[in-house]
């Protein structure tokens, strides 16, 4: 299941997203062969860029995230577009120990926001410890002045597959009042098991039985590479011929991988010489 549900709770004045990316987790398992703690902690960090790709604009809109500490799991990139085609990758998906050891106790996450026009906006915050959710209620608190509260569970199976992976979101409206911010607070903290709830019960019976709410807007989201062999094709034109042609002299074929979604894209030299001939 994929999908990401939108609505008003508190008198309307906190935003609710509940966030249901378990095939997405599932997805970047497989891609990534993420280890069941790599998996919780770039499922967590993907689904919090699922939220914040939810809130662009523009149709041409896109975000990413650099979450660049001193953990295992070394650096975790990850971004996303205003159709919610998540993507991300990580430098070492092997770690076995412990989820906050992924990304590691120091460092920097910075975002970087394109809403389709003037200069994007780039936000940086740095972490002390290695909790996912803390690491993006700061962002919101420091970079854009919005108080938002986060939970997030992705259970692993014995089998490395995601069984259940959930975000919860509540971000206080402006003018909010204090009453309203610290019931989205509570809400956040006390409700645990929300990943197995939800996956018993599904996303909207969640929120219905759990808050009182105005209408739901529903989308889907997914794990999806806009990689295309035509894109590859524009970036090998860019290249210098005499490199290019070097290259294949070397290997026999040019190879370019993508490390989004780990495909291989393989040109040999008459592929080249068709290319050149053609632009
Ligand atoms: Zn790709």
């Amino acid at each position: 299941m994929n999908k990401i549900i939108r609505t008003l709770t508190f008198s309307d004045e906190v935003s609710l997203v509940l966030i249901d990316a378990t095939d997405m987790v599932n997805d970047a398992i497989a891609i990534h062969a993420l280890s069941a703690p790599a998996a919780v902690a770039f499922g967590k960090a993907m689904i919090a860029m699922t939220y914040l790709s939810g809130w662009l604009k523009d149709e041409t809109g896109q975000i990413s995230a650099n979450i660049k500490g001193n953990g295992e799991g070394g650096t975790i990139c990850i971004s996303g577009d205003s159709s919610l085609n998540m993507r991300g990758t990580i430098q070492n998906a092997d770690v076995h120990s412990s989820e906050d050891n992924v990304i590691g106790h120091e460092g920097y996450m910075t975002i970087v926001r394109d809403d389709g026009y003037k200069q994007p906006f780039v936000g940086t915050v740095a972490f002390h410890d290695g909790r996912i959710e803390r690491l993006f209620m700061d962002y919101y608190a420091i970079s854009e002045q919005l108080p938002t509260y986060i939970k997030e569970e992705v259970l692993i199976d014995e089998n490395k597959r995601c069984i259940s992976a959930v975000g919860l979101f509540m971000q206080a409206m402006p003018g909010a009042s204090d009453s309203a911010k610290m019931s989205a607070y509570k809400a956040t903290e006390s409700l645990d098991g929300i990943a197995a709830e939800v996956r018993e019960k599904g996303a909207a019976a969640y929120v219905n039985e759990h808050f009182p709410h105005g209408d739901l807007e529903e989308r889907d989201c997914a794990y999806r590479c806009k990689c295309s062999r035509e894109r590859i094709e524009g970036l090998i034109l860019s290249m210098n011929r005499a490199e290019v042609e070097d290259i294949l002299l070397k290997d026999g074929k040019l190879n370019v991988h993508c490390d989004y979604c780990n495909t291989d894209y393989d040109f040999y030299p008459e592929d080249i010489e068709k290319l050149f001939l053609e632009a």
